[in-house]
């Protein structure tokens, strides 16, 4: 099952509350490469991105409140390209079910998901993250309808 990215990508940005500031700091730092690309979140964190830096960022439901499953849902339905995920190692999360669901649906579908800042910086660096992009996830899909 191939996909294509296009060069103007769908970027989920997400952050638990500890990691709020380091996320919008990143965003601030790389807004003229964002602002190129589609961005969507979990809902404190789009507002937050958006009052601090200006970039237009579509917001979901918050994360505990189902924020997490939202994104989730979009990319299995291939409308999500990349996760910017700054998550908390640190702190219990009351959705950390949402939260593993994310990062396993986002391996299935082969997802480029940075977890901490250098990741993050290693994805929006890379080449293919301004060019379309067509891959085949690998992933062994056991029911060949579904
Ligand atoms: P929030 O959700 O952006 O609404 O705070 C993030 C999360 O905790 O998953």
């Amino acid at each position: 099952m191939e996909r294509t990215m296009s060069a103007t990508k769908h970027i989920a940005l997400i952050a638990h509350d500890n990691m709020k500031e380091s996320l919008i700091e990143w965003c601030a730092e790389h807004s003229q490469i964002l602002a190129r690309h589609f961005l969507c979140g979990t809902g404190t964190t789009a507002h937050l991105i958006n009052e601090k830096t200006g970039l237009p960022v579509t917001p979901y439901l918050s994360g505990p409140l189902g924020g997490d499953q939202q994104i989730g849902a979009k990319v299995a339905e291939g409308h999500i390209d990349i996760i910017i995920f700054f998550s908390d190692p640190l702190t219990a999360q009351p959705h950390d079910p949402d939260v593993k669901a994310l990062l396993r649906i986002a391996q299935v579908y082969d997802i480029p998901i940075a977890n901490n800042r250098a990741t993050a910086n290693f994805i929006i660096t890379s080449p293919l993250f301004s060019q379309s992009y067509t891959y085949t996830p690998h992933i062994h899909f056991p029911l060949k309808n579904k």
